[in-house]
């Protein structure tokens, strides 16, 4: 993917911020970023969530096209144009994907699915326990870990559930769908991302 033409883009600034001059800086007059950019595969499959900036290089270059507009207008400028932002775009040619079977597992991840609450009594999760204790054979992956807090985890230390009576507030499965890490990475959705997303 070339990066030509990415420094002839300018962002404009919305009008607020352009007459506050030096103000503009100060932490408490919040910045007004573009919003992101969700980006689709030829066959309307959601990839990832791209920087307006990018995805408007990728429109000016021919490799994408836009499938909806940001109802909200947020207008991006190059010296000869201007390019609004919109809100999902689409790749002009299909790029292969290797399938992954399974969500990898990291800290985040793992987080996510619990909803960062501890598996064993429900308060706030600051670490990772294995059920089956690493000492005892138990192995890392989404069936065997889960979200606890501090206390929890110092009281269980290497000790099955059976011996402590405890047991596990739900489940433990691997994550399901093909949009699941992109969907946990994202903070918010943006207009129309949703019918892509939801699988
Ligand atoms: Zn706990």
């Amino acid at each position: 993917m070339g990066s030509n033409g990415q420094s002839a883009i300018k962002e404009r600034r919305p009008s607020r911020e352009a007459t506050a001059g030096s103000a503009a800086r100060s932490p408490d007059i919040p910045c007004a970023p573009h919003p992101r950019v969700l980006l689709l595969n030829a066959g309307y499959e959601a990839l990832t969530a791209l920087t307006a900036r990018r995805a408007v290089v990728m429109l000016l270059c021919g490799k994408a096209d836009v499938v909806h507009d940001n109802p909200e207008l947020h207008v991006m400028r190059s010296e000869t144009r201007e390019v609004r932002v919109p809100s999902v775009i689409r790749l002009r040619e299909y790029v292969h994907i290797p399938h992954r079977a399974k969500v990898p597992m990291t800290r985040a991840a793992l987080m996510h699915r619990d909803g960062n609450r501890c598996g064993y009594c429900g308060v706030r999760a600051t670490t990772i326990d294995h059920v089956v204790p690493r000492s005892r054979g138990g192995e890392h992956s989404w069936e065997n870990c889960v979200a606890c807090c501090e206390r929890c985890n110092r009281k269980k230390a290497d000790k099955m559930l059976a011996e402590l009576g405890w047991s596990l507030r739900h489940k433990l499965v691997a994550p399901q769908g093909r949009n699941w890490r992109l969907v946990s990475s994202l903070r918010e959705f943006g207009p129309h991302w949703e019918d892509y997303l939801v699988a």
